[in-house]
């Protein structure tokens, strides 16, 4: 087996509590002159065509150093460094044919800090400018004792910007991990869609539906939402209502949502640690594709299917393959849950057609070896086939071959929120 190591990185926001006046001001000094000397670099590299940090500096540092005298040098080093980044970056959008103007445009910023710039401490950062340092007190979370107690380091470098008066520091964790090479003797197919997750392995010839049904959670609050809307804009109108905002806030779809995401991933990786996990390569956008190419959706429809996080879902998923070191594939999708996974001819749907409150089986039958199952065991079952035709070149992939049809199928619903609370006995009254 050959040991490779692999950097992982995990950004991280912490946010500070509301500033001074006098410390906003010298903050968003340093901010826009940062953001000058980046537009003047940016200008300066692309008429000039050069791309190189190294070089730039060399020709452009006096000149920043004259005009702005008072900011600390390394701030005019980053500047530098992030339009030579952003040059690099906006050629290649060309070469692609991805650019969206002629010129690489400065819309927003963050300033870069190297280690020289910034300082972080338990209560808060300290942060170098031309009035000295300015102590910065930070809102520190879970998330960030998290990484910061489990053997994650932190990179020198970080970047900072102020939304108000608050400051938003963005931190980089870094961790190696070493890369298990790809087994094929336990492979896990894993198809996601908007109401559950499906995985199938494959010596085992086994499927687990796991049933998250957020398109059900997505509609549930939608109409809440409205429900809420109609209520207090009667009585007080839209605008400006507080009592609104007040009630809206109060609906945490994301936390729920989130909750649901980390506890699904928790699982899947639990069940696919000792394999090679097959996942689908998702298309960019590609939730607008589904929404284009199908007519009849409606505007709730399309609400739906852009909250149901099948991509966030996709992220975590393998996030969390990464950071266990289990090693993963993505393979194209097309015709997964069309095709017959052991003949590969066209499958005829049996019941069942997408539902919007929740998942129910979907049969879909072989016309030409009999095959039925599930559409979702279809789908991760052909991402596991197309896998194994990719590195083995064999089409059948079930083990006992094409006359033994039976997949062992597994079905469990996730239980989050207030179904999750045991459910209390009623007291009997006498
Ligand atoms: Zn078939």
């Amino acid at each position: 087996m050959n040991k490779q190591l692999k950097t992982l990185e995990r950004t991280v926001i912490l946010t500070s509590l509301p500033l001074t006046k006098a410390k906003v001001e010298v903050l968003s000094y340093i901010y826009r002159v940062y953001g000058k000397i980046l537009v003047e670099a940016l200008e300066y590299m692309r008429s000039n065509n050069i791309t190189s940090w190294v070089k730039v500096k060399k020709i452009l540092y006096r000149r920043f150093r004259e005009k702005y005298p008072d900011v600390p040098s390394h701030y005019i080093h980053e500047a530098i460094r992030d339009a030579s980044q952003r040059l690099k970056s906006f050629k290649k959008l060309m070469k692609r044919g991805l650019a969206r103007t002629d010129k690489p445009i400065v819309r927003r910023w963050s300033v870069g800090c190297d280690n020289q710039l910034w300082k972080l401490s338990f209560e808060g950062v300290r942060i170098a400018t031309h009035k000295g340092w300015v102590n910065i007190p930070l809102r520190f979370h879970k998330l960030f004792w998290r990484y910061y107690n489990s053997g994650w380091t932190l990179r020198s470098s970080a970047r900072w910007k102020l939304v108000g008066s608050k400051l938003y520091l963005y931190v980089v964790f870094m961790r190696n991990i070493e890369v298990r090479s790809v087994c094929s003797t336990r492979i896990y197919g894993i198809d996601i869609n908007e109401n559950n997750v499906t995985i199938y392995c494959f010596p085992k010839n086994k499927a687990i539906t796991i049933i998250t049904n957020l398109s059900k959670i997505v509609l549930g609050y939608a109409y809440r939402r409205a429900r809420i809307q109609q209520k207090w804009s009667k009585l007080f109108g839209v605008k400006d209502n507080r009592r609104l905002r007040a009630s809206l806030r109060k609906l945490k779809e994301r936390n729920l949502k989130r909750d649901i995401r980390f506890k699904l991933a928790r699982k899947i990786i639990k069940i696919v640690k000792d394999g090679t996990v097959v996942l689908e390569k998702l298309p960019k956008r590609f939730q607008d594709k589904v929404i284009e190419k199908d007519k009849r959706l409606n505007g709730l429809d399309i609400h739906r299917l852009k909250q149901s996080s099948i991509r966030g879902i996709h992220k975590l998923i393998t996030e969390k393959l990464e950071e266990h070191s289990i090693p993963h594939v993505l393979v194209n999708s097309s015709h997964t849950s069309s095709l017959c996974p052991i003949c590969g001819s066209k499958l005829v749907p049996m019941t069942g057609h997408a539902q919007r409150n929740g998942w129910k089986p979907r049969i879909m039958t072989c016309s030409r070896c009999g095959f039925i199952h599930d559409r979702d065991v279809v789908g991760a079952m052909n991402l596991v086939r197309k896998y194994l035709l990719d590195v083995g070149g064999y089409a059948v992939c079930l083990p006992k071959g094409a006359h033994d049809l039976h997949v062992e199928w597994f079905v469990t619903t996730m239980r989050h929120g207030v179904e999750a609370q045991p459910v209390l006995v009623r007291p009997i009254m006498t």
